[in-house]
C-alpha cells in the first residue's frame, strides 16, 4: 500500500512517477468552465491554497495507509505537524469550551493550549498521561476534546486507546491522537474508533529529515471541514514537499521495519549495561504499558528514552562521545538522532522546573534511524565505555 495506494495507474506524460505541478492557479477555458467547476459538474483544481494535485495524491496514499482503504475516511496534509494540530484544536474548540489532554506531551502543543487557546477563551486540564480515572475526572459540562500522544514524549506511554473511546463516548467526547512516534504501521487508531489521528509528516512518514508536513485523518466530513478552514488559514503543503513526502512513503514499510528492530535492540543492549539506570520503551517488559503496547502496537517504533548513571555533564559527555546519531532535535529519519532533552527542547527551563515536567538532567532521547542494528548497539558500547574510563 505505501508504494501504489492512491497513486493513479497512468500519470500525465506517462510518467512512473508523480508529477510536481509547480503551480500557484489554475486557469479555466471560458466562463461556463467556471460555473461547472462551481457547480461540482466537473473536477479539476482552483487555486493553490484550495488544493494540488501532487498534495492530493500525497493525501490519498496517507488515508489509505492510515485506515486500510476505508473509503469514507480521508487525509488532509499541512504545512507542518504543528500546523495540522493547531488546526485540528481551532476547529474542534469553540470559545466557552475545554480540553482534556495528557501531559507527556509535544511542549509546543502544549504552548499552542496554554497560551493561544486560553487568550480564545477555551480552558484545558492536563492528566498524567495514562491515568484514565484522572482523565475522565477532568471532564465537564463544557469539555468537547480529548487529545492526547500514543506512544508520548518522551517516555513512551502508550494509551488503551479503545479504554480512552470508551470515556470519550460515555461523555460524547472526540477523541484526538497525536501518532507521530507510533506511524500507522505500528499503530491504527482509527480502528479502535479515535475520531482523528494526527501526525508530523516531518518524523518516520516522510523519512528522510528533508520535509516539513503534517497530516490529519479522519471521517470525509470533518476532513472537509477542516480542508475549508485551510482555505482560510492558508497553512497548506507545498507541492514539492507532497512530492518528497511521496518519494519517502516508498520505503515506508521497509524503514518502519528496521526502526522498529533497532529501538528494540538498542533498548534491551541498554537496559543491561550497568552505566544505565533506566530505559523507558515500551518493548521491554519493565515499561509500564507493556501489555497494552504488545496488545495494541506491532512494533514499538525508533525512540529509545534512558537515563544515564550520572549527572547532566556526565550525560552530556555519553551524547558527545557518540559517532553515527546526530545530534538534533527530531527523530524518524533514517539518520539516528541523539538528544538530551534537559539541553535541548527544556533548555531555558530550571533544573527544578524541568523535574516539574518531569524532565531530568540525565534523560537522552535516542531516535534510531536505519542503520545497521550492530553498528548502532556497538557505537552505544564504545559511548558508555569511554564513561567508565573517565569516571
Ligand atoms: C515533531 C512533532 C510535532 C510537530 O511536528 P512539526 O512537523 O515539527 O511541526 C508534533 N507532535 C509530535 C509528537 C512530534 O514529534
Amino acid at each position: 500500500m505505501a508504494i501504489h495506494a492512491g497513486e493513479p495507474r497512468s500519470r500525465a506524460y506517462d510518467s512512473i512517477t508523480t508529477p510536481i505541478v509547480q503551480a500557484s492557479t489554475y486557469t479555466f477555458a471560458n466562463t461556463v468552465a467556471v460555473v461547472d467547476h462551481h457547480e461540482g459538474r466537473i473536477e479539476r483544481e482552483e487555486y493553490g491554497r484550495y488544493g494540488n494535485p501532487t498534495v492530493r495524491i500525497a493525501e490519498a496514499k496517507l488515508a489509505a495507509l492510515e485506515s486500510g482503504n476505508d473509503p469514507e475516511v480521508s487525509a488532509l496534509l499541512c504545512s507542518s505537524g504543528m500546523n495540522a494540530v493547531t488546526m485540528t484544536l481551532l476547529a474542534m474548540l469553540p470559545t466557552g469550551s475545554h480540553l482534556v489532554l495528557t501531559d507527556d506531551c509535544y511542549r509546543r502543543t502544549r504552548d499552542f493550549v496554554r497560551t493561544l487557546l486560553v487568550r480564545l477563551g477555551v480552558q484545558h486540564t492536563i492528566v498524567p498521561a495514562c491515568d484514565y480515572e484522572a482523565m475522565e475526572a477532568a471532564i465537564r459540562a463544557e469539555t468537547r476534546l480529548i487529545l492526547s500522544e500514543s506512544p508520548t514524549n518522551p517516555y513512551l506511554r502508550v494509551l488503551d486507546l479503545p479504554r480512552l473511546v470508551a470515556i470519550a463516548r460515555r461523555h460524547r467526547l472526540k477523541t484526538l491522537i497525536d501518532a507521530t512516534f507510533a506511524t500507522p504501521y505500528n499503530i491504527r487508531p482509527l480502528h479502535a474508533g479515535v475520531d482523528l489521528v494526527v501526525h508530523s509528516a516531518t518524523k518516520y512518514l516522510g523519512g528522510h529529515n528533508d520535509l516539513m508536513a503534517g497530516v490529519i485523518i479522519g471521517r470525509e466530513g470533518i476532513i472537509s471541514a477542516l480542508r475549508d478552514m485551510q482555505g482560510i488559514l492558508g497553512g497548506v503543503c507545498d507541492p514539492n514537499s507532497a512530492y518528497l513526502l511521496l518519494r519517502g512513503l516508498k520505503t515506508f514499510a521497509l524503514r518502519m521495519e528496521r526502526h522498529n528492530q533497532n529501538g528494540l535492540a538498542v533498548a534491551r543492549f541498554l537496559s543491561e549495561h550497568p552505566r544505565v539506570l533506566r530505559v523507558h520503551y515500551p518493548g521491554l517488559p519493565t515499561h509500564p504499558d507493556h501489555a497494552i503496547a504488545t496488545a495494541q502496537m506491532r512494533g514499538w517504533g525508533g525512540v529509545v528514552s534512558f537515563e544515564v548513571d550520572g549527572d547532566l555533564e556526565t550525560t552530556s559527555r555519553l551524547v558527545d562521545s557518540l559517532r553515527l546519531p546526530y545530534i538534533a532535535p527530531s527523530l524518524g529519519g533514517v539518520e539516528s538522532m541523539v538528544v538530551q532533552p534537559s539541553l535541548m527542547s527544556f533548555y531555558e527551563l530550571t533544573t527544578e522546573e524541568r523535574l516539574h515536567v518531569g524532565i531530568r538532567d540525565n534523560l537522552v532521547r535516542l531516535a534510531c534511524g536505519i542503520e545497521d542494528t550492530e553498528d548502532l548497539i556497538a557505537d552505544l558500547a564504545q559511548a558508555l565505555e569511554q564513561l567508565e574510563r573517565t569516571c
